[in-house]
């Protein structure tokens, strides 16, 4: 969970579980004998590898479906264990501390797999860490740090491996810009000018669909790629968007006043491949440009 990112109380609980099962099996052998202190610890043996089974499902459909295929081999191979655990149990309940001999066939398969799982695990936990680590590092390379929206590079990679698609139709580039950025970095501090940026930033990623690209390449300047679009959607979402920042409220800490920000959005015509990117920004840019002429929170069209 630690390694997900999860922060689990460790120590306390492993100590916790150490003493009492130390005692709890001092206790069995003492009244029951070695076959239940055996059996207990078959028991539960299987009981934690169940509990590690469905913490790696539960894992796969939450906080780690980036490692779907990882996480499921893993669950695999616990729930070896797990059977194999819970046969052992039944067969020391069934037949005594005869069914641990080692040439029992089931004994022979029980260390097979365990001496197994000795080989195959290291290198597959390094293999994670590895995947976990470069995954990490491409994210951080592709993300605005502030806003966590795509950057330049992100933008242009996710772009790119949309138009190798083969379901690829022509995208439009809106430019964002909000109006009057300075005065509010002059009037309320340059913290509460990342705020309204994350809060920009925010209102995009929520209102932009599922696929679109939203990023921030610095400054107060975002950039939104409508994905499968006609001209008709690309401005009404861009209506959407400058009517959401026009009508929310920014609650500046410290402040009992709510701050308003609006911005500018300038769109360009539809380009085909992510080679003429900085042609569809350009554009975007000067229809932005003449927004901004015109008496800002507007829209406008790059001239076809
Ligand atoms: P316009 O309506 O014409 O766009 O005016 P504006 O004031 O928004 O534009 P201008 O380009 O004059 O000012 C942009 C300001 O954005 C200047 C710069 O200090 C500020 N800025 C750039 N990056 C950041 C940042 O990361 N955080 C903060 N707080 N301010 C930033
Ligand atoms: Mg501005
Ligand atoms: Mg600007």
């Amino acid at each position: 969970m630690r390694f997900f990112g999860h922060s689990v109380p460790l120590w306390r609980p492993l100590l916790a579980v150490a003493v009492t099962y130390s005692a709890a099996q001092v206790l069995v052998q003492w009244s029951l004998g070695p076959v239940a202190r055996y059996a207990m610890l078959s028991g539960m043996s299987a009981l934690l590898f169940l509990v590690m089974v469905i913490t790696v499902i539960y894992g796969v459909r939450t906080f780690a479906k980036d490692l779907y295929g990882e996480m499921l081999f893993f669950a695999a191979l616990i729930s070896g264990i797990c059977v194999l655990n819970a046969l052992k149990f039944m067969k020391l309940l069934d037949g005594g501390l005869d069914a641990l001999q080692m040439d029992r066939n089931f004994q022979l398969v029980f260390y097979i797999y365990m001496s197994s799982l000795a080989t195959v695990l290291p290198p597959s936990i390094v293999w994670l860490v590895l995947r976990r680590l470069t995954d990490d590092l491409r994210n951080l390379a592709a993300r605005d740090p502030l806003t966590q929206l795509l950057n330049r590079r992100g933008l242009t990679e996710a772009l790119q491996r949309y138009f190798n698609s083969r379901k690829a139709v022509p995208a439009h580039l809106l430019m964002v810009d909000i109006d009057h950025f300075k005065r509010i970095n002059d009037t309320y501090g340059h913290p509460i000018g990342d705020a309204v940026l994350c809060h920009v930033a925010e209102v995009l990623r929520t209102t932009v669909r599922g696929g679109d690209l939203a990023g921030r390449f610095g400054g107060e300047e975002f950039v939104v790629i409508c994905l499968d679009t006609d001209v008709l959607g690309v401005m009404h979402l861009a209506e959407r968007l400058r009517a959401a920042i026009e009508n929310q409220a920014i609650q500046v800490t410290g402040s009992d006043h709510p701050l308003h920000c609006t911005i500018t959005v300038g769109v360009s015509r539809h380009f085909a491949n992510a080679h003429v990117l900085e042609d569809a920004m350009r554009e975007a840019d000067a229809a932005l440009y003449r927004g901004k002429a015109a008496g800002r929170n507007r829209i406008e069209l790059a001239p076809s």
